[in-house]
C-alpha cells in the first residue's frame, strides 16, 4: 500500500492512513512519500545552498522545522511518544543544520533530498506506536538499490527484502519510504521526483505481492484530465499497456516508471483514493477488461522536427542516420510520421536541441515547431472498435492536427497539436468520443 504525499500531508490525513492499513489482518508493506509540499521545499533548500545563499537556506530550515513541530503536536498526545517524535525533529534538523556549513556536492543533495521520506515514515511509525499497531519500520536503504545505469536491481531488491521480512515473520505491517534508495556507488540516491509510486511498485514485485495500491486523493484514473474538462469518470480496469500510454502521455496520477516492475512479476495495481476508500478506482492487470476508447491524456513541452530531404526518396538507411543522431544526444522519440521525402518526429527533451538540429542538418531542411502537445487517445483495440476514426475526426475538425500516429499499437492513437489548442481538443474529445461535456 503506498500513500502519496496528500494522504499523509495533515495530522487528521496520516490519522485516516492508520485507519486504512488496520481495517484487514493481511500482511502489508506500507510505502510513504513525504507529507505534501515537504519534497518541494527540500528541493529549493538544496537549490539556495547550492548557490551559496545559507541565509536564505536557514531561513527556509527553519520554517520547515516549525511545520514539522506544529504536525507533530497535533498528530500525537502521549508524552512519551511526544518526546520521542521531538528528539526525532531534533535529530533530522541537527543534520539539515549542519549541512549549511559544509560544501555543496551533489551526493549532499540526495541526503537533503531524502529527510522527507525518513520524517514521513518515522512519524508515521510513531503514530501506529501511540495506538498500539503492531508494526516494524524497514528501511529502504537497507534494500533498494540502482545499478550503475541508475536502473533499479530488481533481482538485489528481492533477495535483501526477503531476507528483512524472513526476520519478522510475525509482524502484520511493515512502513518503509518511497522514492529513496542506494545507488551504485552505495551513496543515498532516489528515483526521480514522484518516484514513490516506483517504489512500491519495484517493492510488490520484489515480494511478489497479491497486489500493490496506489492510494491518492482522486477514486482512479480518469477518462481525461478533469483540470481542463467539466465532467470526467474512473475507468475501471485498463491493461498495463494502456496505463503505461495513459501515464506516460500525462495522466498525472500515477509515475510512468511504476508500470513495468508491476508488468513483468504480473502484481495487479489498484489505483485507490483515500478519502473515498470504498470506491472502486482503478485496476490495472494484464486483462483490459473490455474494449473500446478509454480514456485521452495530453503532454505539453513538446517539440517536433521535420527532416525533409529528396534524398529520402527511394533511399534506404536514411532514417537510421536520422535516428542516430538522437541516439547521440541521449533524447528519446515520442511520435513518428514518415511521408516519402520527409520525417517528422518529437521529442520532450530540448536539452540538444541546438545540436541534434545542427546534425540533421547534413541530411536535409530541418523545421523546428517548439511548444507543442501531444494528445493520446488510449483504450483496447481501438483500431478495430467501430466508429473511433470517424468520431475522433469529425471531433477535431476545428483543430490544426500537426502530426497523426495511428497503428503503432492496437491500444493508442496520437495527435500533435500546438498547446494552445489543448483546452479546445481535450474538450472536443470528451464530447465525441464518451459523450461527456
Ligand atoms: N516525495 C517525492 C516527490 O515529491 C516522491 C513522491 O512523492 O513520490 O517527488
Ligand atoms: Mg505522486
Amino acid at each position: 500500500m503506498k500513500f502519496g504525499g496528500t494522504s499523509v500531508g495533515k495530522p487528521q490525513r496520516m490519522k485516516e492512513v492508520a485507519q486504512l492499513i488496520n481495517a484487514d489482518k493481511e500482511t502489508k508493506i506500507v510505502v510513504l512519500s513525504a507529507l505534501s509540499g515537504t519534497t518541494n521545499a527540500l528541493v529549493e533548500i538544496s537549490n539556495v545552498l547550492a548557490n551559496g545563499d545559507r541565509y536564505a537556506a536557514q531561513e527556509k530550515i527553519n520554517a520547515l522545522e516549525a511545520h514539522y513541530r506544529s504536525f507533530v503536536n497535533e498528530l500525537l498526545s502521549k508524552d512519551a511518544v511526544l518526546q520521542k517524535a521531538s528528539k526525532l525533529l531534533s535529530e533530522h534538523f541537527e543534520f539539515l543544520n549542519i549541512i549549511l556549513k559544509i560544501s555543496f556536492s551533489e551526493a549532499l543533495n540526495k541526503d537533503i533530498l531524502a529527510q522527507g521520506e525518513l520524517l514521513s515514515t518515522k512519524l508515521f511509525s510513531l503514530y501506529l506506536e501511540e495506538i498500539e499497531v503492531e508494526h516494524r519500520l524497514i528501511p529502504a536503504l537497507d534494500f533498494m538499490s540502482l545499478d550503475n545505469q541508475d536502473e533499479p536491481q530488481v533481482g538485489t531488491i528481492k533477495v535483501k527484502l526477503s531476507q528483512i521480512l524472513q526476520k519478522h515473520k510475525e509482524v502484520p505491517v511493515f512502513i518503509t519510504q518511497g522514492y529513496i534508495t542506494r545507488n551504485a556507488k552505495g551513496e543515498v540516491d532516489n528515483l526521480k521526483r514522484g518516484g514513490s509510486d516506483y517504489s512500491a511498485s519495484l517493492i510488490a514485485a520484489a515480494v511478489n505481492a497479491n497486489y500493490c495500491e496506489i492510494w491518492t486523493d482522486i477514486d482512479g484514473m480518469h477518462n481525461n484530465d478533469p483540470r481542463v474538462v467539466k465532467t470526467t469518470r474512473p475507468i475501471e480496469q485498463l491493461s498495463f499497456e494502456e496505463a503505461a500510454e495513459l501515464a506516460y502521455f500525462g495522466a498525472k496520477i500515477l509515475h510512468p516508471a511504476s508500470i513495468w516492475p508491476a508488468q513483468f512479476y504480473n502484481v495487479p495495481v489498484k489505483l485507490l483514493n483515500t478519502m473515498d476508500p470504498s470506491a472502486k478506482g482503478t485496476l490495472i492487470t494484464e486483462h483490459a477488461g473490455s474494449t473500446g476508447v478509454k480514456a485521452v491524456a495530453a503532454k505539453d513541452n513538446i517539440t517536433a522536427l521535420k527532416i525533409k530531404s529528396s534524398r529520402m526518396l527511394l533511399a534506404y538507411g536514411f532514417l537510421r542516420k536520422v535516428f542516430e543522431v538522437f541516439e547521440k544526444y541521449r533524447t528519446s522519440i515520442d511520435m513518428i510520421t514518415t511521408s516519402e521525402v520527409a520525417v517528422s518526429v518529437t521529442i520532450d527533451s530540448d536539452i540538444y536541441l541546438k545540436e541534434i538540429t545542427r546534425e540533421l542538418e547534413a541530411y536535409g531542411t530541418v523545421e523546428v515547431d517548439t511548444n507543442q502537445t501531444i494528445v493520446s487517445i488510449v483504450g483496447n483495440e481501438i483500431t478495430e472498435t467501430k466508429d473511433v476514426m470517424l468520431k475522433l475526426f469529425a471531433s477535431i475538425n476545428q483543430i490544426p492536427v500537426r502530426m497523426v500516429s495511428y497503428g503503432g499499437s492496437r491500444h493508442n492513437i496520437s495527435l500533435l497539436i500546438p498547446r494552445n489548442y489543448k483546452e479546445q481538443t481535450l474538450q472536443v474529445l470528451n464530447k465525441g468520443l464518451f459523450d461527456l461535456e
